[in-house]
């Protein structure tokens, strides 16, 4: 089933979003709850990267034990990443690539911007295959920019 043009949508009234939040549930084979309903309602309004404390702003009452858990089943299932940005908090972005159950795909750099201090997925920048030295087993690759985002210029 294709449904990645979900991500690439601007504007959606909260009945499309509702729409959406279902159907990606469903394709990532997760129950719909309402906290899972929710957190990912965020997702899609954000366009950035979320720490914990920023959903947590953003969906009022949340019990900290549900949301570590929901965003944990929402990484094992394949529909966020964790968004690495050189910075000391987790941050998770939705995976626009087609990630599934224990298989997360992309191969993205992401930016960490100074001013703004959001974190964005830079999706269709990939990263350099990188020779690493004999003898070493690569499992995860983080590649970061930091610097000043196009709408803080
Ligand atoms: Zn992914
Ligand atoms: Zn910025
Ligand atoms: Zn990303």
């Amino acid at each position: 089933m294709q449904h990645s043009f979900i991500y690439t949508k601007k504007m959606r009234t909260d009945f499309e979003l509702e729409n959406d939040v279902v159907t990606l549930l469903k394709h990532h084979d997760l129950r719909l709850t309402q906290v899972r309903k929710e957190v990912l309602s965020v997702f899609l309004k954000k366009e950035q990267a979320l720490s914990q404390s920023d959903i947590e702003e953003n969906v009022g009452q949340i019990d900290r034990i549900t949301l570590y858990r929901t965003l944990r089943s929402f990484e094992d299932n394949g529909l966020i990443h964790r968004a690495i940005d050189g910075t000391d908090k987790l941050r998770f972005a939705l995976c626009v690539d087609l990630c599934d159950k224990e298989n997360h795909k992309h191969n993205h750099a992401h930016f960490h911007c100074e001013k703004c201090t959001k974190t964005i997925c830079l999706n269709g920048v990939e990263f350099p295959k990188i020779i690493h030295p004999a003898g070493f087993k690569v499992k995860e690759t983080y590649y970061v920019m930091q610097g000043v985002c196009s709408k803080c210029q």
